[in-house]
C-alpha cells in the first residue's frame, strides 16, 4: 500500500479535567440531528460520558470503528485508585452493548470530527468543553493510504453483518422495482 501525506486530527482527553457536565454529548447529538439542532438526545451522541459521580469517575469516550463481532475479553482499568468499568475505554459499537448505536434504527454511530456539512473549524465537543478536558490538534503525517468508510457504508456493513449481503442486495432490488411500478 502506498504512503500519502495526510492531515491527522486528534482530540486529546484529559480525564482529570472532566466534570461530567455532558455538554459535549448535547452539542454532538444536536449537530447530528436531522434537521440540524432540532433535538439533543445524548443517546444519539458520538461521544459518551461514563459517569459515576460518587466515585469521581468521569470518562469521555469517542465512537470509533464498528465491530461486527464481540471481542473475547473484558478489561478493567484502575487509574489513580479509580476503577473504570469493563469495556469503559472501548470505542467500538459492537453486538455486546447498546453504546454508540442510533436508538431507533440501532445502526452504529461513529465520530466524524464534525466534518459533516457545514464542516466546523474545531470539533464542536471541543468548543463546548469549558473545562478544557477536550483539546484539539492537527498535524501532518505520512500514513498508509486507506479507504475511509462514511456513515452510509458503516451502516450497510453493519446490516450486512446482521442479515447477510445477499439479503440486503435482494431488498434493495425489491425497493428499486417497487419505485418503478
Ligand atoms: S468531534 Fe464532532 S462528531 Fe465527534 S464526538 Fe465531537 S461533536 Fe461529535
Ligand atoms: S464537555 Fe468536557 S467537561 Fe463536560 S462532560 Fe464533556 S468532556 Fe467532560
Amino acid at each position: 500500500m502506498s504512503k500519502v501525506k495526510k492531515k491527522v486530527k486528534v482530540i486529546k482527553v484529559d480525564v482529570d479535567k472532566c466534570n461530567g457536565c455532558r455538554a459535549c454529548e448535547m452539542i454532538c447529538s444536536a449537530f447530528h440531528a436531522t434537521p440540524k439542532y432540532s433535538s439533543n438526545n445524548p443517546a444519539r451522541s458520538r461521544i459518551r460520558l461514563i459517569r459515576e459521580p460518587l466515585r469521581d469517575v468521569y470518562l469521555p469516550v469517542y465512537a470509533g470503528e464498528y465491530a461486527a463481532a464481540e471481542c473475547m475479553g473484558r478489561d478493567k482499568y484502575v487509574i489513580d485508585g479509580k476503577e473504570y468499568e469493563e469495556c469503559g475505554f472501548c470505542r467500538a459499537s459492537c453486538p455486546s452493548r447498546d453504546v454508540f448505536k442510533e436508538p431507533d434504527s440501532k445502526l452504529p454511530l461513529k465520530c466524524d470530527m464534525c466534518e459533516d456539512d457545514p464542516a466546523q473549524p474545531e470539533p464542536l465537543c471541543v468548543q463546548w468543553c469549558i473545562t478544557k478536558a477536550l483539546t484539539y490538534e492537527e498535524r501532518e503525517e505520512e500514513v498508509e493510504e486507506d479507504v475511509k468508510l462514511g456513515d452510509l457504508e458503516t451502516g450497510l456493513e453493519s446490516l450486512a453483518g446482521k442479515y447477510g449481503l445477499q439479503e440486503i442486495m435482494d431488498t434493495v432490488a425489491r425497493m428499486a422495482m417497487s419505485k418503478k411500478d
